[in-house]
């Protein structure tokens, strides 16, 4: 399935210690280092399995309207991929595939199950109750003030909190990391109670808390793995999942340098535009203000026509 010619520029790949309970052999065919740990616990993490098409197969891609393909990539075809981000002929991405495997907490599947365009096989607790782990983190992120549904990467806290356990007579005071890693081995203990009175698999795993790792394989092209990207690595997105996004992007980078790096390009040129973009518009609320007499503080026109310039190089 995989073409040499996506191992040109290869990378260096971050390897850690794979803890996963299928053995490592039957994961990897080709790539046994391409694994990517997530969120620093030795658990989450994100590993390719398997690929298809290369940079030069969206080339081909592309030049098959004209009846042409080549058989080595060159500087002109760097310009041609650059040239397909740019003006969005993203079907050309489509035939380049990747399949990977994830292991995330249960809310983070659910987030990534919504990027209807991947394909997923996911391990299944109504058929196995072995290998059950925790995301358990030791930081914990403060609510955002004006986005209900954001956090702030910047303020971690790990507070304490009072706990009353009904065995106890008076409150006793924990870290909040530690009275989770507690209720993870609550849960835990309960569904296994229930497992050993004989209990169904697929009802006692409802005890089971959001936290619980759970790990499948998904499959994409390009053209949509890059979306999926774009959605997930922004600011707005979880943390928890932009490190997935994060780490797909760094996979994808290795397999395909040429495609990859022209998005990064494209995005970098997107985000500068939406800067100058608010830059302008701020200077247009100041004419109008002076307009109506007001005060004018905001940039010289010299300096106006300098920001361009330097945009302009830099684009
Ligand atoms: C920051 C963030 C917050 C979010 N919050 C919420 C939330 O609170 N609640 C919630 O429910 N979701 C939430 N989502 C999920 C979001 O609504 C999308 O479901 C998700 O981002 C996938 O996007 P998509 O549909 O474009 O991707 P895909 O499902 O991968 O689809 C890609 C594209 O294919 C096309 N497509 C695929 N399937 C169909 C279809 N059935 N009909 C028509 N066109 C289709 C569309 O053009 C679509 O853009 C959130 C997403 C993000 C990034």
């Amino acid at each position: 399935m995989s073409d040499p010619d996506a191992y040109r520029t290869k990378r260096e790949w971050e390897v850690k210690k794979i803890t996963a309970t299928v053995p490592r052999a039957a994961l990897f065919k080709e790539e046994p280092e391409r694994g990517i740990e997530i969120y620093g616990d030795g658990i989450g993490r994100v590993d390719l399995v398997d690929h298809m098409g290369s940079d030069l197969t969206i080339v081909n891609s592309a030049r098959v309207s004209f009846g042409k393909h080549k058989e080595a990539l060159d500087e002109k075809d760097k310009g041609l991929v650059n040239y397909l981000v740019r003006h969005r002929h993203t079907s050309t991405f489509e035939h380049n595939v990747a399949t990977f495997r994830f292991v995330v907490p249960l809310f983070v599947r659910s987030q990534h199950h919504r990027h209807r365009t991947w394909s997923y096989n996911e391990i299944s607790r109504r058929y196995t109750d072995v290998n059950i782990q925790f995301y358990e983190p030791e930081a914990f992120r403060t609510q955002h003030k004006s986005n209900r549904q954001a956090s702030n990467a910047e303020e971690l806290i790990n507070p304490s909190l009072v706990h009353s356990p009904s065995s106890a007579t008076w409150p006793i005071t924990f870290r909040a990391s530690a009275l989770i890693s507690d209720h993870h081995q609550g849960s835990l203990k309960l569904f296994n109670s229930l497992i050993e009175a004989g209990v169904c698999r697929e009802q006692a795993r409802g005890v089971l808390p959001q936290n619980l790792y759970t790990e499948y394989y998904g499959t994409v092209n390009l053209n949509n793995l890059l979306k999926f990207i774009d959605l997930r690595t922004h600011e707005g997105a979880q943390w928890e999942i932009q490190k997935v996004a994060e780490a797909c992007l760094e996979i994808a980078e290795g397999l395909w340098p040429v495609a990859v790096g022209a998005y990064r390009q494209a995005k970098k040129t997107k985000n500068k535009l939406k800067g100058l973009k608010a830059i302008l518009d701020q200077e247009r609320a100041f004419i109008i203000e002076i307009n109506a007499g007001g005060q004018h503080d905001g940039l010289s026109y010299n300096e106006l026509i300098e920001m361009i310039d330097e945009f302009l190089e830099s684009a």
